[in-house]
């Protein structure tokens, strides 16, 4: 699931280990570490319909961490990449919000709210993809 979703930090900078690590703004820290609290149990998955009908539905817990590294501001990724990754039936346009995976996820992680922006974000990507081929 990580790396079909790309769950690291995508960056042209060069990882120097003698330099001070950049501080971030706490809000923004806090955010993030919201959507890291996931200790990828894959309950989400195991009570999620898409997935129980498709086995290439990536899940909640892989929505999760998309949306936790479009919070990262040391993410270089735009809307477009994400789209790329999500952008499908496999991925957010699978999910049929019913919400099975926030109502189980031992960590009450708010996968509502977060399936809700992905989604928004993603239909906006696709509206612009489709302007943008004219
Ligand atoms: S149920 Fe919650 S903690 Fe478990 S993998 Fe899914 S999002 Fe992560
Ligand atoms: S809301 Fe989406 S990800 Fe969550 S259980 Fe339903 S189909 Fe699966």
């Amino acid at each position: 699931m990580n790396e079909k979703v790309g769950s690291w930090i995508h960056t042209d900078k060069t990882f120097d280990a003698t330099a001070l690590e950049e501080r971030m703004d706490n809000d923004k820290a806090e955010e993030i570490y919201e959507l890291e609290r996931c200790v990828e149990c894959g309950c989400c998955v195991a009570s999620c319909g898409t997935a129980n009908m498709r086995e290439d539905f990536v899940g909640a817990v892989a929505l999760n961490r998309i949306a936790r590294f479009m919070l990262d501001p040391r993410d270089n990724r735009k809307n477009k990449e994400y789209f790329e990754v999500i952008g499908t039936d496999e991925g957010i346009f699978g999910c049929m919000g019913l919400l099975a995976c926030e109502d189980v996820c031992p960590k009450e992680l708010p996968l509502q709210d977060q399936l809700g922006i992905l989604r928004r974000k993603m239909g906006w990507t696709a509206v612009k993809n489709i302007f943008r081929r004219g």
